[in-house]
């Protein structure tokens, strides 16, 4: 089952035990377009297709937690995506590059 995480619905899951019932971890989608503003004005972005490609791949990926975190960086996927020089964290096998 695919599904976007470009302004669309993401399916929410349990919080890390961690996290569960101490704090807030999800982020409005106008504070998520904001903060890959903010990354992609002072560095290469890639283009809206790549940039589709990779979150459709994270969304896939085991390793996304509530939607938006990596659980191997611990980045906000929407806007690791968007930049060129990022990478996948995926262990041995990035997922994207
Ligand atoms: S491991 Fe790679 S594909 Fe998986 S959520 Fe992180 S960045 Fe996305």
């Amino acid at each position: 089952m695919k599904s976007s995480l470009i302004g669309g619905h993401v399916e929410r899951q349990a919080p890390c035990k961690g996290c569960e019932d101490q704090y807030d971890v999800q982020i409005s989608e106008a504070k998520m377009a904001r903060l890959v503003e903010l990354a992609s004005r002072s560095r290469p972005a890639v283009e809206d297709d790549e940039y589709e490609r990779r979150l459709s791949t994270c969304a896939d990926c085991p390793g996304l937690k509530y939607g938006t975190t990596c659980r191997y960086c611990g980045c906000l996927v929407q806007v690791r995506a968007k930049l060129t020089e990022s990478t996948c964290p995926f262990p041995y096998e990035p997922r994207w590059t």
